[in-house]
C-alpha cells in the first residue's frame, strides 16, 4: 500500500525481493504481520535494503503469538550481532485487538481464524486485508461494515481445512458487500479468466501489481 506518503507492506514472503524491484518499492514506512507462516515471513532478510537506505529499523506490526513465532524462526535477526554482520532491523511494535496508528492512519486489527491458528487482517478506511482465512468471526463481520474495497484469500475450488475455497470466499465476500473485492492467495489449479467468469459482480481475482485507490483514516 502506497501512496499520500505512506508505504505500508502486509507481511514479507519469499518473493518480495523480486515484487520491490518489480514494482519499484523504494521505501517501507512500516510492515503489517498477518501471522508467522513461511510464505508471509520468508523474505524478511531484504528489509536491511531499507535499514541502509532510510538510516533506520523498520517498524513492525503484529501480535504477541507472531512475534514470537518470528524470534524463534530468526533466531539470528534478535541475537546481539558481531561487528560486519548484517540483519535485518526491525522496530517491533506489538499490537492486539485494539486499533493502532501507523504514520498517522488508524488501523484495525481483524481476527480471523486460520484453521486453529489466529490470524490477524487489517482495515484501514474504507479498505480490509484478509488473507489466509477458513473463518471469519461473526465479529469480525460487524469490524468490516461498510468496507468499500476488501481483500480476501480464496485458494481453489476444493475445500481446504485451513483456507477460504472459491465458494466460501465468494459466499463471504457477498456477505460483507464491498464495491469490489479482489481475491488473493490463490494457487495454481485456477486459470485467472476461467475463475473471473464464474464469480458475481464486484468480485474477481487480484494480481500482481494491481493499483487501486483507497480512502485512510487520519487517526
Ligand atoms: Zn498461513
Ligand atoms: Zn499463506
Amino acid at each position: 500500500m502506497s501512496g499520500e506518503g505512506v508505504d505500508l507492506l502486509v507481511d514479507c514472503g519469499a518473493d518480495f525481493r523480486q515484487q520491490a524491484l518489480h514494482f519499484g518499492i523504494g521505501r517501507l514506512d512500516a510492515v503489517l504481520l498477518t501471522h508467522a507462516h513461511s510464505d508471509h515471513i520468508a523474505g524478511i532478510d531484504e528489509i536491511r535494503l531499507y535499514n541502509w537506505k532510510q538510516g533506520a529499523a523498520i517498524p513492525f506490526f503484529g501480535t504477541a503469538p507472531t512475534f514470537d513465532s518470528l524470534r524463534r524462526r530468526f533466531d539470528y535477526i534478535f541475537e546481539p550481532m558481531q561487528a560486519g554482520g548484517g540483519v535485518p532491523q526491525l522496530d517491533m511494535r506489538e499490537i492486539d485487538r485494539e486499533a493502532f496508528e501507523v504514520c498517522g492512519l488508524r488501523v484495525t486489527p481483524l481476527l480471523v481464524m486460520h484453521g486453529k491458528l489466529p490470524v490477524t487482517g487489517f482495515r484501514l478506511g474504507d479498505f480490509a486485508y484478509i488473507t489466509d482465512a477458513s473463518f471469519i468471526p461473526p465479529e469480525t463481520l460487524d469490524q468490516l461494515a461498510g468496507v468499500r474495497y476488501l481483500i480476501l484469500n480464496a485458494l481453489r475450488y476444493k475445500p481446504h481445512p485451513t483456507h477460504l475455497s472459491i465458494s466460501e470466499a465468494t459466499e463471504i465476500a457477498l456477505r460483507i458487500g464491498a464495491e469490489r473485492t479482489y481475491f488473493t492467495h490463490i494457487n495454481h489449479d485456477l486459470d485467472h479468466d476461467d475463475a473471473n467468469s464464474g464469480l458475481p459482480p464486484g468480485v474477481e481475482l487480484a494480481w500482481d501489481g494491481m493499483r487501486f485507490d483507497i480512502h485512510p483514516e487520519a487517526w
